[in-house]
């Protein structure tokens, strides 16, 4: 069996760990004589599942008893419309617009009230964030709204917006569980787990309590509801019981690792030896600035879109997938999620060397 090194921005690398684990539980889950997907997810062994589940996601990012951890689907999309349907209460809301997904967001908000966007980098392809320290927040705004880590672009949020005393709503989805957050700083805090976290279907939500409310805006589904969820567990229909259970199998590899601060530290070191060779090379440059990197998702060109096409192409035979950047910036983007291991990025990095010789 040849693994390749899988720079996918999602979904994307999962521990090998919990693959193996996963496997050799597939056809009897802990003497069940059931594998976790044909099990009953009202079982008591189910149910011990996506307890411990959440409770070692409360352990990692020491969430407080005053938030609540939803298990949904619908992947991030939908949150961009149960946001506005459950938490706009004045009707109105501020989004910083630094990407595709929060530019999505804010589109489909604008579907159930007033979404005013106080922050954008559209007009340099999203390549930065903005100043966010003292944006012309409404007064009457029910939450400012950021994607935290734009995926496609790869910046990073490395200061939070100053909200004057406003809700912060955040799309983590693609920086989820990748180092410490203080989540007391945020209002609610989801992503869809199939960047760094599990595989696709299942979308978390940490939310603060009081923010779960029933009036909501008249004829939301009782599904896109999140008093509905939090009121039953996460389990108020079928839940996403296989994806929940790997989910848990990535709490538990976290928390060996030695939890985020050691994640971070892990994805600080790979991240700087892309950066550090992308920052020497005289064929590769990274695209957005410096002060705003992503340590999760590394675009980069050669500024020559034959050239890229081919490291692309030789890069994939070469056992090094998923390179191709995004349609909309091109060239190539690298991501560097939790379970990319060190030596991934190492041998990229040789690569690249490599490739910049025999074409510079
Ligand atoms: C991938 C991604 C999305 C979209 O996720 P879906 O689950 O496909 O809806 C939204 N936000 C961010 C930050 C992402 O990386």
């Amino acid at each position: 069996m040849a693994r390749v090194y899988n720079f996918s921005a999602g979904p994307a690398v999962l521990p090998e760990e919990v693959l193996r684990e996963a496997a050799a539980e597939m056809l009897d889950y802990q003497g069940t004589g059931m594998g976790v997907m044909e099990m009953s997810h009202r079982s008591k062994t189910y149910q011990n599942i996506i307890d411990t589940a959440e409770a070692d996601l409360r352990e990692l990012l020491n969430i407080p008893d005053n938030y609540k951890v939803l298990f949904l689907q619908g992947g991030a999309h939908l949150q961009f419309a149960m946001i506005p349907m459950n938490l706009m209460k004045n009707g109105v809301a501020d989004y910083i617009v630094t990407g595709q997904w929060a530019k999505k967001a804010h589109k489909e908000a604008q579907k159930y009230g007033k979404a005013n966007v106080v922050a954008s980098s559209e007009d340099k392809t999203f390549s930065y964030i903005p100043d966010c320290s003292d944006l012309p927040i409404s007064e009457d705004a029910d939450y400012v709204y950021i994607c935290e880590n734009n995926t496609i672009y790869g910046t990073k949020f490395h200061t939070l917006p100053n909200t004057k005393g406003k809700l912060l709503v955040s799309d983590v989805s693609s920086c989820f569980l990748s180092e410490p957050m203080d989540v007391t700083k945020y209002g609610m805090i989801y992503g869809g787990v199939q960047k760094n976290v599990g595989p696709a279907g299942v979308v978390i939500a940490i939310i603060r309590e009081d923010l779960i409310r029933e009036d909501v805006l008249p004829g939301t589904p009782t599904m896109l509801q999140y008093k509905i969820h939090a009121d039953n567990g996460s389990m108020y229909n079928t839940p996403p019981a296989y994806g929940i259970y790997i989910c848990g199998k990535v709490f538990k590899w976290l928390k060996n690792m030695g939890g985020l601060e050691a994640m971070k530290a892990h994805n600080e070191k790979k991240a700087a030896i892309l950066y550090d060779f992308l920052d020497s090379s005289k064929l590769f440059k990274g695209t957005v600035e410096k002060k705003d990197r992503s340590l999760m998702n590394v675009p980069f060109v050669t500024g020559n879109a034959e050239l890229d096409a081919k490291f692309v192409k030789e890069a994939e035979a070469a056992g090094f997938v998923n390179l191709k950047g995004h349609r909309s910036v091109g060239g190539m983007r690298a991501s560097l999620y939790n379970a990319m291991p060190i030596e991934g990025v190492e041998k990229l990095v040789e690569f690249m060397r490599k490739f910049e010789q025999e074409n510079g």
